[in-house]
């Protein structure tokens, strides 16, 4: 049995393992992907992290990967499928068999979020992605639409105008949810065009996309742009699935927990983009595991 098991290998559990280890806690990290790093793994370039500008965020990733594991962090490749918390040992329970623990760390992070547009289900990964930084190669000279007005979009636009013909950005408002330092740059962009108070309809083509409807929501009017790719970065999802039933969530599937990490389920913490909190960004999740390893630290040691 382990001091402590974190789920999830993204820059919250990836500080939660640096801590724990430094801590001296008998901790193994559990990751589904081969590669630990989470969502920024998948994007460009991080700019807002103190000390790193203009990093990408493989880059990034590697270098906390780095750090872990010349601290000793163990990481074992296993998908979470379930828990069981209600004695004074935790048990995860996964395809790699079911791992022990006094603490818990859920650090498992969030993924993209779908949009239910027509056609953008049977045409996922035939021009319908949700990963610019993935696919955006496939690309090059081409028209495509993103559709979203968050960072993740609007990152997504400027890297993709960077090898794309033309670039549709389509925004369900009239003005867009992205940092102001990423709109100026887009709006500098000669090959991008703003597609306002719209939403992706349906995205047509067999067996590629070959065009996209987007709907104007002010007076109902629909326009056919043909594009060959169509990114969707409408948001996120938590990733918390596997603990349904076990913690207190909001509706949106965010597990409720304060800044120090604690759960509803005493020696279960949550870090990270799973964890309801106001600002969801590296800086915060990196935050959010250190102080998760603390109250893990306090509680092993008020519960020995
Ligand atoms: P986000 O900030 O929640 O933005 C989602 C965008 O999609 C919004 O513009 C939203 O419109 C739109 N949207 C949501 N549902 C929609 C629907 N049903 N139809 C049409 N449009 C819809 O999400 P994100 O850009 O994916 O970013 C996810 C999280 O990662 C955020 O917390 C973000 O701050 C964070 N992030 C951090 C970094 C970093 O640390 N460097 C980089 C990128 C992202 P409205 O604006 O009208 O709501």
């Amino acid at each position: 049995m382990h001091d402590l098991i974190i789920i999830g290998g993204g820059p919250a559990g990836l500080s939660a393992a640096i801590y724990a280890s430094r801590a001296r806690l008998d901790t193994i990290l559990l990751e589904q992907n081969f590669v630990n790093g989470g969502q920024i793994v998948d994007t460009y370039e991080v700019d807002n992290y103190p000390g790193l500008p203009g990093i990408s965020g493989m880059e990034l990733a590697q270098k906390m990967q780095d750090h872990a594991e010349k601290l000793g962090v163990e990481t074992v490749n296993a998908t979470v499928e379930g828990l069981d918390l209600t004695g004074p040992v935790k048990k995860v329970l996964t395809d790699e068999g079911t791992f022990e623990a006094r603490t818990v760390i859920i650090a498992s992070g969030a993924t993209h979020r779908k949009l239910g547009a027509e056609g953008e289900e049977r045409l996922a990964g035939r021009g319908v992605s949700y990963c610019a930084t993935c696919d955006g190669a496939f690309y090059r000279g081409k028209d495509v639409l993103v559709m979203g007005g968050g960072n993740v979009a609007i990152e997504d636009a400027i890297f993709l105008a960077r090898g794309c013909s033309k670039v549709y950005v389509v925004h369900r408002r009239d003005e867009l949810r992205a940092e102001k330092v990423l709109q100026e740059a887009l709006f500098e962009l000669p090959n991008v065009e703003m597609v306002w108070n719209s939403t992706l309809t349906s995205v047509n083509g067999d067996p590629k996309v070959e065009s996209a409807t987007v709907t104007r929501k002010t007076d109902g009017e629909t326009r056919t742009i043909p594009v060959s790719g169509v990114f969707i970065a409408v948001g996120i999802t938590p990733r918390s699935e596997f603990a349904r039933n076990q913690i207190a969530m909001d509706e949106g599937g965010y597990i409720i927990a304060d800044e120090t990490g604690a759960t509803s389920v005493p020696g279960v913490f949550a870090a990270g983009d799973v964890r309801d909190k106001q600002l969801r960004q590296v800086v915060t999740a990196v935050a959010d595991g250190a102080n998760a390893v603390t109250s893990a630290q306090r509680y092993l040691t008020e519960n020995r």
